[in-house]
């Protein structure tokens, strides 16, 4: 503005500040500033010659006076209205920079990068496809149990089973569901500790030391010597975010004829480790229709039932699953 206000031609401008950091932000061109800084930033390198840009030290800066203030008595003969001695002597004896002038960018002030993965991997996976079209985990495993007859009928037709399918058979479908999804939700804590290699701190599954055993991701801890079975003292893992969790909360909901998320968070442990599992569980039954409405006619005082006169009789009396239809 200076500038185009001014009649008289000008041949070169050059731009004066004491703040090393600040000279440093508009000289550089290639780190990205956070939004603040950065805009001052730009508008400074579009409206003027980065080159043109010179450090004064504070000793010599004029300007000092009005941010640092000047006694009245000082006012009249302060060098404002002359300026910097130094501007009045040829270029060759202005003050020279010196190299520590140049700092590095504070870290504050540089806009953090955010790394994207992006996975490539658009092939989805035999589970993907299969587990979403069951709503019962008891279906499910029965139909893995088939797949798993068929695959060794194809191997060894004699000796295959026929009938009905039996219990050990729903057991490997199971474990076999199991070890899908692990395949799927734990990839990378799979192949690390396959290889021997330690867990990143940033793995949800750090904290429980995660063991292979029989090929399925299972709970290390510190419970090795502790008198219980080897299923409660190292549980499956299985991720929240997985169909099949969600079918297995749910049936074991209804196979405990309703139960709190405390009893079934209970009952799972005691052979399955779900990461974050109170509250999954918890929002899971949260979505059960039949609780929903006990629970709203429970807390009407006026359908509210008497309270028991024994204690023998705190049973539960009524149970939303007669509310239910069958599975
Ligand atoms: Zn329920």
């Amino acid at each position: 503005m200076v500038q185009r206000e001014l009649d008289v031609p000008l041949d070169a401008v050059w731009h004066w500040t004491d703040s090393s950091s600040a000279l440093s932000i508009i000289r550089n061109t290639k780190t990205r500033f956070s939004v603040y800084v950065g805009h001052r930033q730009a508008e400074i390198q579009d409206c003027t010659e980065i080159s043109s840009w010179r450090h004064v030290p504070k000793k010599v800066n004029v300007a000092d006076g009005l941010s640092r203030g000047v006694y009245p008595a000082d006012f009249i003969d302060h060098p404002y209205f002359q300026g910097p001695a130094f501007l009045y002597e040829p270029e060759s004896r202005w003050p020279v920079e010196s190299a520590a002038l140049q700092v590095p960018p504070d870290p504050n002030e540089v806009r953090r990068e955010q790394e994207m993965v992006m996975n490539t991997n658009t092939t989805p996976s035999f589970a993907s496809i299969l587990f979403p079209k069951f709503h019962s985990m008891f279906r499910l495993i029965a139909a893995i149990a088939v797949f798993l007859r068929y695959r060794e009928w194809l191997r060894q037709k004699d000796t295959t089973r026929k009938g009905p399918l039996m219990l050990d058979e729903r057991r490997r479908a199971e474990l076999e569901i199991f070890r899908l999804v692990q395949e799927s939700a734990f990839a990378k804590e799979l192949s690390l500790i396959r290889t021997g290699e330690n867990i990143p701190k940033s793995s949800p599954l750090y904290r429980l030391r995660p063991i292979i055993v029989d090929g399925l991701l299972c709970v290390g801890g510190r419970l090795q010597n502790a008198p219980i079975g080897f299923d409660e003292r190292h549980p499956i893992l299985l991720p929240a975010k997985d169909h099949v969790t969600d079918l297995i909360i749910a049936d074991a909901h209804k196979d405990s004829l309703h139960a709190s998320p405390n009893q079934i968070t209970n009952e799972l442990r005691k052979r399955l480790w779900i990461v974050g599992m109170k509250t999954k569980v918890k929002s899971s039954i949260s979505k059960c229709l039949a609780c929903r409405r006990y629970h709203a006619l429970a807390s009407n005082k006026w359908l509210r039932c008497p309270r028991p006169e024994s204690p023998c009789l705190k049973t539960r009396l009524w149970s939303p699953e007669a509310t239910c239809s069958a599975r």
